[in-house]
């Protein structure tokens, strides 16, 4: 078992067609996070939402699960969609460590949505399939925010079968595409078979049993995964490079490895040869109740894995999105800098066949 202090926050990416509800998906579990956390539960960050493992066990309402998950929480990335997940990469695969489809349970597969099962495939990321907008299936009556299963049994019998219906059409459509699914409840081995989990993003019917799966998987992942850690020098990629009042070119990054600290030597991936620079800020966004400040951000001396953070530095200009950042020393700064080098090529030629 993985030594629990530094194990990191597993991150998640959320994939399928435009409009079935990737962005409204999002913003419920950046409410759930918001809503349900006591002081001090919510650490906000650059370009994603981090869902603490206390926020999601409070909303699944059993504290015996607390025991049963050592992972921290869960980093979603902000940005959906299958070219986020693609462009943005951790060495050797995929930035996202887990992934989320959703499939409008009324309209079916779309072209995006058998895309992003390719790519998943291909990545060998795992992931949870959400049967989006439930509270669209003809006489549903909507039970703001509860469990699939205490929504479910709330409805009538024809709804009911109707809701299955709609499901086994999706799950059958998931066998076609070489995916054995089930629905979430009624699968045995989630390494075999993939849990479809039926939801309402806009009444946040279902969310609680989509956090739960995705903190099911990620403990399986974490336990094949223990190399990643929260300790050592920071490893991440380049999410944005903007422009900001004030600071000049300024990097968003995902730190998906290790630890960042303020007056670190960094080498990030650009056109040319990696840039070398100084970190003279690491950003964050100020809380709500921070906004008399001029600035949206304010600063911290240290981030660690997973982690979104805004980088402040001289020089940043030609620095490019989807590329590597690392931390290095005097005595790793050539070797870092040869590894960023190949790391960039390496993406470059691989995104050829995206
Ligand atoms: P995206 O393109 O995948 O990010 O989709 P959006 O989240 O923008 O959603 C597209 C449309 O579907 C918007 O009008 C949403 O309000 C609506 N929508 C999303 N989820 C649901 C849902 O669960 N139920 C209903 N009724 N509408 C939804």
């Amino acid at each position: 078992m993985a030594d629990k202090k530094n194990l990191r926050t597993p991150i998640v990416c959320v994939m399928g067609h435009v409009d079935h509800g990737k962005t409204t998906l999002l913003d419920k579990i950046r409410g759930t996070a918001i809503v349900s956390g006591e002081a001090g539960a919510i650490t906000q960050h650059i370009g994603a939402t981090e869902v603490p493992i206390d926020v999601i066990i409070n909303k699944l309402g059993d504290p015996r699960l607390r025991d049963r998950f050592i992972v921290p929480g869960l980093l979603f990335i902000d940005t959906p969609g299958h070219h986020a997940f693609t462009t943005l990469r951790s060495r050797g695969g995929a930035l996202a460590d887990l992934a989320i489809v959703v499939v409008d349970i009324n309209e079916g597969f779309k072209p995006q949505t058998y895309e992003s099962l390719q790519i998943l495939k291909r990545f060998k990321t795992p992931f949870v399939v959400v049967a989006n907008k439930i509270d669209r299936i003809g006489g549903w009556v909507s039970q703001k925010d509860l469990p699939f299963a205490a929504t479910f049994k709330k409805q009538s019998e024809d709804v009911q079968a109707r809701l299955e219906t709609k499901l086994y059409e999706v799950i059958g459509e998931l066998y076609n595409q070489g995916f054995a699914a089930e629905r979430y409840d009624r699968v045995t081995n989630f390494q075999k078979t993939l849990g479809v989990v039926p939801v309402s993003a806009m009444t946040g019917e279902g969310i609680p049993d989509v956090l739960m799966v995705l903190l099911g998987l990620a403990q399986k992942f974490l336990e094949a995964n223990l190399h990643y850690s929260a300790k050592g020098p920071g490893v991440g990629t380049v999410l944005e490079v903007k422009e900001e009042k004030g600071l000049g070119a300024t990097l968003d990054v995902i730190l998906y490895d290790g630890t960042l600290k303020k007056g670190d030597t960094v080498v990030i991936g650009s056109l040319g040869k990696p840039i070398q620079t100084k970190v003279r800020a690491l950003l964050k966004p100020r809380e709500l109740s921070e906004m008399r400040y001029e600035s949206k951000f304010k600063q911290v001396n240290k981030v660690t894995a997973a982690a979104g953070v805004k980088i402040s530095a001289p020089g940043l200009e030609g620095a490019l999105a989807g590329s590597p950042i690392r931390v290095a020393t005097e005595e790793t700064l050539d070797e870092i800098a040869a590894q960023v080098k190949s790391e960039i090529d390496e993406v470059r030629i691989d995104t050829g066949s995206v």
